[in-house]
């Protein structure tokens, strides 16, 4: 058994953020320190933070051995954390300093004296840029721009306070009051709960009963929009609150967050903390400090909150299961859907995985016996789920460069002249598509990435969806130089919205799509003054399909229902089928009966066929032949491993390297498919070549696969990553 506590001066191994591939020995400080500790250690110059990760190794030379510097006044990290991170580490073949990081990613972590003041990033520039004054920001940078007290943040930089004073005064740094850490809000179980359906009540007692038996379970949720599986997991949370334990409710999008505390409030008497990127500073650190102590019970928040110190978490609820946002795409990359089922496997949690369409992945696992399945067959309510209908587009006569078929604008002012509301669904931000040069054909493309720039007319200017780059819109054309001859190609929302505005002079137009708005705020009030009534025509991207209620939405047209279909992605039947079902969901969540209408030029397409019948079984009984037949996930296993360089060449030659090493992989039963030029080719100017791994399902991958790579010597201008389970194949 590893020792819980160590006495001063007895040697303990350090697991920092920093990226090291091993944990390092220092001695324990005056007082000792707990396995699990959070503490600061010199290292180099520097202080970094770390945590107690078990005893030192048994080769270390005591007399070099320096201290650890002192223990953070918050609790240890719990070893279910730990085994949790390990896990996780080995499962995304993340180094565990990076695994780790995304743990601590907590402001401060230290107790403030009620009137401590911190410091975080100013707008001024300092005039001289001293080494000090760089390791300084850089801290701050390193730890996302959190804020710090001036005794944290000159340990943590090696330098004395006065540096630190000097960037305040040049306005680089930022010095303001610390708020006290309050416990949030009591929540009870017992404050106003609604009166359940038959079916909504059997569902939450099944819920319940998995919580109380106080062992891991996962559940899938499974109901149409509107059938109450909100209502039914607030009661999952109430049993579990019962029980005394905390539980994290986690959603795909932030701007669903607030809508949904104060429904959770409502519910039970009381505000839960949230967690996501667009908390502030201060909010994270109580938030986090409360977790770990047990003052707040319900954490509303984004796939971060994952790796919250909970002190016991009884309940993860992954709401919108299905959502490609839970799979992370940039640095560690992970999907919290599956790291949700392992963090709650280890601390014998309660999942319930909700959706009106589940992944194929969840469905698969329920069909298998692995997860409880629950349905909740009808809306509440007199609500029933709309009637899909195809608009056969080979039929209906349009204008060049209009989208509206006459049978949509028909279906759009039959509502219109009710009252009633209706939702143009284009799955493409911006004006259009794709901006071509009419003398020389030339197509407007990122100078970084290879993604075509995208025009952005509200903003004046093309924009590339990849790397988030904008130029103004150019006179003339970037290739031959010729002036006025650039043209739009194709429709965006911003163009949808310019055609709606000429076939429907009469409505009022609300544009929803997620870069016209600069806050969150901002979007939450149009979306209110929509639910409101504000507008007749709603046009919107992916952003409207997920969650939102519009009472007096009736009629949902979708522009263009063949999109996902196109490319050769063998998730995009899937995906396509998800996203038309929760569109057309967005109609008719009253007692006002829903239509959509699905714009297409293929309607004997399977897959629309079976979007139409509303056939789910038979769809995923389909989807599900035709992956096994494929090997591929969830039958199969895969990996990606994406080999980036600013040198096409060199991303080829390590990609060419792995595949002539790739033995390891054969003998242990997998195949390797590639290099080729990864679904999206040049990202911020790096070149990037996937290679495939594919696997049957009994081989253990990731250990394969962390013996394949290390025998390929990787440049330091080219960069290797990881993808387990990628989202695209
Ligand atoms: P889902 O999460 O499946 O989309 P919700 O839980 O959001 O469904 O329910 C849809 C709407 O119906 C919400 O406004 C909700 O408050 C209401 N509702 C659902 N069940 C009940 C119930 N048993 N009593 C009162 N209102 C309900
Ligand atoms: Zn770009």
């Amino acid at each position: 058994m590893d020792p819980e506590f160590f006495d001063a001066g007895q040697p303990c191994a350090v697991l920092t953020t920093q990226p090291l591939d091993r944990a390092l020995d220092y001695l324990a400080p005056e007082g000792g320190c707990w396995l699990g500790a959070y503490v600061e250690v010199p290292l180099g110059p520097r202080r970094v933070m770390g945590v107690v990760w078990g005893p030192a190794a048994g080769d270390y030379d005591r007399a070099k051995l320096r201290a650890i510097h002192r223990v953070l006044d918050v609790p240890p990290m719990r070893e279910e954390l730990r085994t949790f991170i390990i896990k996780a580490a080995d499962y995304t073949l993340t180094p565990l300093p990076a695994m780790l990081r995304l743990a601590t990613r907590a402001p401060g972590l230290t107790d403030p004296p009620a009137t401590r003041r911190i410091l975080r990033l100013g707008q001024g520039e300092p005039d001289r840029m001293t080494d000090a004054r760089q390791r300084v920001l850089e801290v701050i940078h390193e730890y996302g721009g959190l804020a710090f007290t001036q005794r944290e943040l000159a340990d943590m930089a090696g330098v004395t306070t006065s540096v630190i004073k000097g960037l305040v005064k040049q306005g680089a740094l930022t010095e303001e009051d610390a708020p006290k850490d309050l416990p949030f809000p009591h929540l009870d179980p017992a404050h106003k709960g609604k009166d359940l359906t038959e079916d909504q009540a059997a569902a939450a007692a099944s819920l319940a009963k998995g919580i109380n038996s106080g062992l891991y379970g996962t559940t899938l949720l499974k109901g149409v929009t509107g059938s109450g599986k909100t209502e039914v997991y607030l009661e999952a949370v109430a049993a579990c609150l019962r029980q005394g334990r905390q539980a994290l409710v986690l959603l795909p999008e932030i701007a669903l967050t607030s809508e949904f505390l104060t429904r959770l409030e409502a519910r039970f008497g009381g505000r839960p903390a949230e967690w996501h990127s667009g908390v502030t500073m201060t909010d994270r650190r109580r938030t986090w400090k409360m977790v770990a102590e047990g003052g707040a019970q319900v954490v509303v928040g984004a796939r971060s909150a994952l790796f919250l110190p909970f002190r016991d978490l009884g309940l993860i609820v992954v709401d919108e299961e299905h959502d490609t946002s839970y799979k992370q795409e940039d640095g560690v990359l992970y999907n919290a859907r599956d790291m949700a089922v392992l963090r709650a496997s280890l601390c014998s949690a309660r999942v319930v995985l909700a959706s009106a369409t589940p992944s194929l992945e969840s469905w698969a696992n329920a069909e298998a016996g692995k997860y409880e399945r629950l349905n909740l067959t009808s809306r509440f309510g007199a609500s029933v789920m709309p009637e899909m209908r195809a608009i056969d587009m080979r039929a209906e006569t349009l204008a060049a460069s209009t989208w509206i078929s006459p049978t949509l604008r028909k279906a759009v002012e039959e509502r219109m002249s009710l009252g009633q509301q209706s939702l143009l669904f284009l799955n493409r931000r911006g004006y259009a598509p794709v901006t071509i040069c009419r003398a020389c054909g030339h197509q407007v493309a990122c100078p970084h990435c290879d993604a075509r720039m995208v025009e952005h007319r509200f903003l004046k200017r093309l924009m590339c969806h990849q790397c988030g780059e904008t130029i103004p819109m150019p006179e003339a054309c970037p290739s031959c130089h010729v002036e006025g001859k650039l043209a739009p190609v194709g429709p965006g929302v911003e163009r949808l919205a310019e055609e709606a505005a000429k076939v429907f002079p009469e409505a009022r137009i609300a544009v929803l799509s997620s870069d016209l708005f600069g806050s969150a705020r901002a979007l939450k009030e149009e979306i209110k003054r929509i639910a409101d009534g504000a507008a007749d025509i709603v046009i919107g991207t992916q952003m409207v399909a997920k969650g939102h209620n519009f009472p007096l939405l009736t009629l949902v047209g979708v522009i263009d229902a063949d999109l996902g279909l196109q490319g050769s992605d063998l998730r995009a039947a899937e995906r396509t089928f998800q996203l038309m079902r929760q569109v057309a969901g967005r109609a008719g969540r009253t007692e006002l009966k829903g239509l959509a209408l699905l714009q297409t030029f293929q309607p004997e397409h399977p897959v629309l066929r079976a979007i139409l019948s509303g056939d789910e079984e038979g769809f995923w009984q389909a989807e599900a032949a035709e992956r096994q037949a494929a090997g591929v996930p969830p039958y199969g296993r895969m990996v990606g491993i994406i080999v980036s360089s600013e040198e096409l060449n060199d991303a080829f030659d390590v990609a060419n390297q792995l595949t002539r090493h790739s033995e390891v992989l054969r003998e242990a039963g997998a195949q390797v498919y590639g290099p080729a030029p990864a679904p999206i080719a040049r990202i911020r100017g790096r070149h990037r070549v996937r290679l495939l791994v594919k696997s049957p399902k009994g081989v253990f991958l990731q250990k394969v696969i962390a013996l394949w790579v290390r025998n390929v010597r990787v440049r330091n201008t080219t960069r290797l990553t990881i993808d387990i389970d990628p989202q695209n194949f």
